[in-house]
């Protein structure tokens, strides 16, 4: 049993391990009340990247810097909703297994550990939505729980494998889950030559190694951490209903529009086989437009479409308020 005293030097040990390893100890993950208690040792880079923002008044800001934050803002954003999402959690389509892990890795660069865990824990949220056991209702368990209470707690650690049997058969993809602080260390190095490269090369540009870690690194992935989070807590609570699913889901277009599409989070509680989350034109879903764009290329197929029963099945509002519904 691993002793709860602040101070022990095991329990540093293993935090410290679990930041490089993560299935480092399983065994000592504490159960029940204690497992809900959050670890702060283990999330404590968490935190340091959050505070890191602040650098940004030392390495100070240019166009370019702005321009890459916002680029691998939306690239990997496209990776989480695209692929970790759509692909890994609701095989929503098929593809090759290199492009499988290309967007595996742009993913996991996200910060938001591997695509077995975030897939095995998605699928566990669709299967109990709104009921004591889900992981981030904030119906159930407040706010913040649901937007980042529950992956900072040793409940929510290990990947749930017997949800994503699916997957482990991947050594990549168990390589990436485990070693999940990789790719991030891979990402802000190649950030730090990048940027390190332009400052002797180009110095008009005005940036510097440590400029680009901050924008495009630091800033980038708390603003990517963010919105994403709004998906598993606002949008259990604000929004509109159009379906009558059994749990809160909402459908928001201020969360689709800066979540590429994952803000019409009621009609993809309705139906988690579609591709497509936006169910009309005008619920704007680039993550739909980009993975049909890659289907044209032949990188993706099988993009699976809405059935039309499916689109009026338990539907709440009155079908003669949109005429483009009869469509
Ligand atoms: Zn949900
Ligand atoms: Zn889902």
């Amino acid at each position: 049993m691993m002793t709860n005293h602040p101070f022990s030097y095991k329990r540093w040990l293993i935090a410290l391990v679990r930041w490089f390893d993560s299935q480092a100890a399983t065994e000592q993950l504490a159960t029940g009340e204690a497992a809900r208690k959050i670890d702060k040792l283990r999330t404590l880079p968490f935190v340091l990247i959050h505070l890191a923002c602040l650098c940004v008044i030392w390495v100070g800001w240019s166009p370019i810097a702005v321009l890459v934050a916002i680029g691998l803002y939306l690239l990997r954003m496209f990776a989480i909703t695209g692929f970790y999402h759509r692909y890994f959690s609701h095989r929503t389509f098929k593809t090759t297994r290199i492009v499988q892990f290309i967007f595996a890795v742009i993913g996991a660069a996200a910060v938001q550990r591997g695509p077995i865990w975030w897939s095995a824990h998605h699928r566990h949220h669709h299967a109990h939505s709104e009921e004591e056991s889900d992981v981030h209702s904030p119906v159930r368990h407040g706010f913040l729980w649901s937007h980042m209470g529950w992956f900072l707690c040793q409940s929510n650690f290990a990947t749930r494998t017997h949800l994503a049997k699916d997957w482990m058969k991947f050594p990549e993809l168990r390589f990436l889950d485990r070693f999940d602080i990789v790719v991030p260390l891979l990402f802000s190095l190649s950030l730090y030559i990048l940027g390190y490269t332009l400052q002797q090369y180009a110095p008009s540009l005005a940036t510097s190694g440590s400029q680009l870690v901050v924008w495009g690194f630091v800033i980038s992935t708390v603003i990517l951490y963010h919105a994403t989070f709004t998906i598993n807590s606002l949008c259990h609570i604000w929004g509109s209903r159009r379906y009558a699913t059994r749990d809160e889901s909402r459908n928001n277009p201020w969360l689709a529009m800066i979540t590429l599409g994952e803000g019409w989070h009621n009609n993809h509680h309705h139906y988690p086989r579609s591709t497509r989350q936006g169910f009309y034109w005008w619920e704007i879903d680039p993550t739909y437009y980009l993975l049909k764009i890659m289907s044209w290329l032949g990188m993706v197929w099988d993009l699976q479409p809405i059935p039309a029963d499916i689109l009026n099945f338990r539907r709440l509002e009155k079908l003669t308020k949109h005429k483009t519904d009869r469509d």
